[in-house]
């Protein structure tokens, strides 16, 4: 917070001044970590709504730093984004991620994989023929990897962006609308985007149980994604009632921690080791 000091000249208080500091120190950190490969990923199972039975993991970038101990993604990727390392840091994630997809496979596991992009990304002229490259490095079938882009991201992609989406859609990319609901109510638009699934938002799983219009807006929500032939995924799934309440609503799939937490790859092998059909 400026204030203005009594010469009318702005200055900057100290706690301003310190933690316009730390962000920079923050990023330089975020920097090295990206430089010398110390970025992980979690990968949290997304289940059949009614078998239970793991469907696709979601990779979540994770980010321990040596003096900072662990930092959310929800922190540090708005700096990168700020700060133009969000290339490389997608780039990071993609390697991780299709590698794991790979790996799933040769384990026997037919799941996908599914990746968070971010504003940047789809205006990154390259990552198209690097989403390619990789599948063919690889050998994995298009379905074995997904894309989630955030609803407000989907609702600004004109232009470049929204070439970006019909592209990777038209080479067999699943896409899907992640935290559905929380940023513009308009459901108009959705038969005009290549999306196959909608990811409803944690904030509307978590009232499930208590708030009976959540109830109403859930209900309506997946009705209408099946009328337009899409599927839905609920996050942030934490309770058997949610659970209950999901699947007598015909939801389609689930992720949280009911399921499972974000795991570590070797973690995530031992958890789909011991899931069996019902
Ligand atoms: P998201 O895409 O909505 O991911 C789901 C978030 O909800 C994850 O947080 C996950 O750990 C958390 N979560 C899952 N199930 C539950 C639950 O039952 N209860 C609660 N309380 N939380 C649950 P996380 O890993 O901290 O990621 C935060 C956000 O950071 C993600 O939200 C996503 O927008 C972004 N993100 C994560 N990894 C990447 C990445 O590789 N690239 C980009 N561009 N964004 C990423
Ligand atoms: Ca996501
Ligand atoms: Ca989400
Ligand atoms: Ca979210």
């Amino acid at each position: 917070r400026a204030k203005t000091a009594r010469s009318g000249f702005e200055v900057y208080d100290d706690t301003q001044h310190s933690s316009a500091w730390d962000r920079l120190a923050t990023v330089e950190a975020l920097r090295l970590a990206l430089d010398r490969g110390r970025l992980t990923l979690a990968f949290q199972p997304i289940v059949d709504a009614h078998t239970r039975l793991p469907r696709s993991v979601e990779a979540l970038v994770r980010w321990t730093d040596a003096e900072r101990g662990f930092v959310p993604p929800d922190v540090f990727l708005p700096l990168a984004e700020h700060a133009g390392l969000m290339p490389q840091l997608t780039r990071t994630v993609l390697d991780l991620a299709f590698e794991e997809a790979a790996i799933l496979r040769e384990l026997g596991h037919d799941i996908a994989v599914s990746v968070n992009l971010s504003a940047s990304d789809l205006l990154d002229g390259l990552l198209e023929q690097e989403l390619l490259e990789r599948l063919h490095e690889h050998a994995l079938p298009v379905h074995a990897v997904k894309i989630e882009i955030t609803e407000s991201l989907l609702v600004d992609s004109h232009g470049r962006a929204g070439d970006f989406l019909l592209a990777v859609r038209e080479e067999g990319f699943e896409l899907l609308v992640d935290d559905f609901g929380t940023g513009y109510s308009s459901m108009a638009y959705l038969h005009d985007l290549p999306v196959s699934t909608l990811k409803i938002d944690r904030a509307f799983t978590s009232r499930l149980s208590t708030d009976p219009r959540t109830g109403v807006i859930v209900d309506s929500t997946i009705e209408m994604a099946h009328r337009l032939g899409l599927s839905v995924v609920a996050e942030g799934v934490e309770t058997e009632a949610e659970l209950a309440w999901l699947q007598e609503h015909h939801c389609d799939l689930i992720q949280g921690y009911l399921m499972s937490r974000p795991l570590p790859a070797a973690d995530l092998h031992t958890w789909l080791a011991a899931q069996k059909p019902l």
